[in-house]
């Protein structure tokens, strides 16, 4: 890769110096009434802080000239669309020291980006606190406005959100809802760092990790040194049930099921003592809170600002779910069950929690070998990143265009500007910083940087973004290759720069991607389809040594098919963390005592495998502080974006389709929030919603006395 990269240079010097410049989009932006910008990038630590003074000063001025402007001449635009405005110049600050913070390669520039995060955040929550504030949107409420479409939306939800935060209530009464908050807050980091500290080494024998890979034996930490003057066999292994890869690991490969088992309790007891009480008490608060603000349950305050509408949408659509996934997860499990018979000599084994990974593991090994090692061969990563842009710019008619970086804070930093292929009009603008290095972001993410919105000078300020990725770097002799699973990954983060990118929602708060939490996600998993398909694959993958190779047909078929093998008890896993998180914030009388383990911990039997009863499962599940009654959207965006897709394999040219991909910039990304996504989604797929698509993708053949038990789509009461 690095070669490659010298190569274009030496040969083509012209090209990097003949990029185009943002300046050069002027008059076509001007011609399409667009602002087009990059950020002002802070450099220094100093200036950072003085960009997050700035932006909150400048915003807290204009709260002080919401809430002193006169009562009686309140407006839409003085009340609504200005408190829009001073919260998108805010969020540009704050989301552009997100990336610095992610992204800088200087370790003090990062620390003062964190800082600016921290301050950012709390003044955001104190925002609504700002009674002068909420005294006039309530005068401009009173006077009982007549808006439609968007301006009506945007004037409820802001109406909606001090509501949520208490300002409707008597004075004594949201003290406490705020004194409520401020505590659940506090319970929450507590939660976070007791379970960043639960560490639990788990001391085996070679036996006992017999069929666990040689390169995880010998990988650091994990071989312990044997005590000096020791004789015999005193080979033993540390096993961290804390850390992920190395619990996966053994899990999948360990043949001994009493391995298995123990480091499964130590794994689900992680945090057991220290984070029992802590979540307790949370879901405790969560329950006063709602009830104080005039809600029956802590789902039901949650779901509210989603799709779901209410706590009993979403239970209604998991239990939809998990009843219809029964017959395809009693088959998966009645095959390895019969594995596990096998191999212990035991007629009536059963499938445990501590069993199914490994059993899983061995029937993809046995039936559906993959090499993923070799697959990478396939997917050079320049290769995969023009693959992926011919096929997004042709489905949804747009143009990338390399352009000059005025500031890169990494050498091989790239700008693309995105222009509309058919009319020339510039949408935006996203950077990619794609390879991992010391201090950066360590997963894979877009990040907003600029909003889109409709300025008061009757412009459209257009959207700039970045991917945030680490794919595997280049080596010295070979470019940077992919493995099957990184091209899913940015196959679906590219997608949400494309939501960003062609918004045209008028107001900040409902530009790009801020959708719905339980939507956000269902065009991005839709696009994951993509990288299954042999059409599409054959546009770009191929053998980097001998690009007339193409990945064989059957290879594809094997890992679709290992992949729809595992899928129901994946799901149905995933059904059972929905189901129990939503069973612990479910109504309850305040004065009941309710405990998390007591409540989860049957749910995760019932709806999954025999738990071992000691264990405590959710003290260690860190989505119970952020997703709380909210993991449900999961799936819930799943079978969303198993039920787009249905749009493009209807279409003549499947995956590649033009017509369904324009459709879906059209009626999906352009939107945002500015509609409703429920009603996006059904402009886009030319009919209600349904969940049969997703049934039909995690191997449910329909036709059954539980598939026609679903209901077409999501309810809506109200709560
Ligand atoms: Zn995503």
């Amino acid at each position: 890769m690095k070669f490659h990269i010298l190569a274009v240079a030496l040969a083509l010097p012209l090209y990097a110096e003949n990029l185009k410049t943002v300046d050069d989009f002027a008059a076509a932006a001007a011609k399409a009434n667009a602002v087009l910008a990059l950020p002002d990038w802070e450099h220094t630590p100093e200036a950072v802080d003085a960009t997050t003074k700035n932006a909150i000063d400048t915003a807290n001025k204009a709260l002080d000239q919401i809430g002193a402007q006169d009562l009686s001449k309140v407006t839409f635009k003085s009340t609504i669309v200005a408190l829009d405005d001073l919260d998108w110049a805010a969020s540009n600050a704050a989301s552009r020291a997100v990336v610095i913070k992610e992204s800088n390669t200087d370790p003090k520039v990062r620390e003062a980006a964190e800082n600016a995060v921290k301050t950012f955040q709390d003044w955001m929550v104190g925002i609504d606190y700002r009674e002068d504030v909420y005294k006039a949107l309530k005068a401009f409420a009173n006077t009982k406005p007549k808006l439609t479409g968007e301006d009506k939306k945007v004037f409820d939800e802001t109406m909606r959100d001090y509501r949520r935060a208490g300002l409707d209530l008597p004075p004594d009464k949201r003290k406490e809802v705020e004194d409520l908050r401020k505590q659940l807050a506090k319970l929450g980091t507590d939660f976070d760092s007791n379970i960043v500290n639960a560490k639990a080494p788990v001391v085996f024998t070679r036996a006992e990790l017999d069929g666990v890979p040689g390169s995880f034996l010998e990988a650091p930490g994990v071989k312990n040194t044997p005590p000096a003057g020791a004789e015999g066999n005193t080979e033993s292994y540390t096993v961290l049930a804390n850390v992920t890869w190395q619990f996966v690991t053994v899990e999948e490969n360990a043949r001994n099921e009493a391995t298995r088992k123990k480091l499964y309790v130590v794994h689900d007891s992680l945090a057991k003592d220290a984070n029992r009480p802590v979540l307790n008490k949370m879901i405790e608060l969560r329950n006063k809170i709602a009830l104080r603000l005039g809600y029956k349950s802590w789902d039901d305050y949650q779901t509210e600002i989603k799709m779901a509408k209410s706590g009993a949408g979403a239970k209604k659509y998991i239990n939809d779910l998990i009843s219809g996934i029964q017959p395809t997860y009693d088959a998966e499990v009645a095959e390895i069950q019969k594995m596990k018979a096998d191999d212990t000599h035991d007629p009536s084994a059963k499938i445990g929690v501590w069993d199914w990974r490994y059993y899983d593991h061995q029937l993809v090994k046995q039936k559906y070998a993959v090499d993923k090692q070799a697959l990478r061969d396939f997917f050079p990563f320049q290769k995969v990143i023009d693959g992926m842009f011919n096929i997004y710019q042709s489905i949804f008619g747009l143009k990338f265009e390399k352009i000059t970086a005025p500031y890169k804070w990494i050498d091989d930093l790239q700008l693309y500007m995105v222009t509309d292929a058919a009319t020339g009009e510039p949408l935006g603008m996203f950077y990619l910083d794609m390879f991992p290095r010391e201090g950066k972001f360590n997963h894979f993410a877009e990040f907003s940087i600029t909003g889109g919105k409709l300025l008061a000078n009757g412009k459209y300020q257009r959207p700039v973004c970045t991917l945030l990725c680490n794919f595997p770097p280049p080596g010295a002799d070979k470019p940077s290759l992919m493995t099957h699973s990184d091209v899913e990954t940015l196959f679906h983060e590219f997608g949400h720069c494309l939501h960003e990118i062609t918004t045209r929602a008028k107001y900040g708060r409902f530009a790009g991607t801020r959708v719905p939490g339980d939507f956000v996600e269902a065009p991005s998993q839709m696009l994951q389809n993509w990288v299954w398909d042999k059409k599409v694959l054959d546009t770009f993958a191929a053998d980097y040594r001998d690009p007339s190779k193409k990945i064989p047909a059957e290879v594809i078929q094997k890992m679709n098919d290992a992949k729809k093998a595992t899928a129901a008890v994946f799901y149905r896993r995933q059904f059972a963390f929905a189901a129990l998180d939503l069973a612990m914030h479910d109504a309850h009388p305040e004065s009941a005592q309710w405990d998390c383990v007591d409540i989860s911990n049957p749910v995760l039997e019932k709806v999954f495998l025999p738990i071992e009863p000691s264990t405590t499962m959710v003290t260690y599940f860190g989505h119970m502080n952020g997703y709380d009654a909210g993991y449900y959207g999961y799936a819930w965006a799943d079978a969303i974006a198993a039920d787009m897709a249905t749009v493009f394999e209807k279409a003549s040219q499947g995956y590649l389709d033009k017509q369904a991909g324009m459709k879906l910039r059209n009626e999906i990304y352009q939107q945002g929030d500015g509609r409703d996504v429920a009603v996006s989604i059904e402009k886009f797929l030319g009919r209600k919603q349904s969940v049969e698509p997703f049934l039909k993708k995690i191997g449910v053949k329909g036709g059954g006395p539980e598939t026609k038990k679903i209901a077409p789509g999501p309810t809506k009461e109200q709560p």
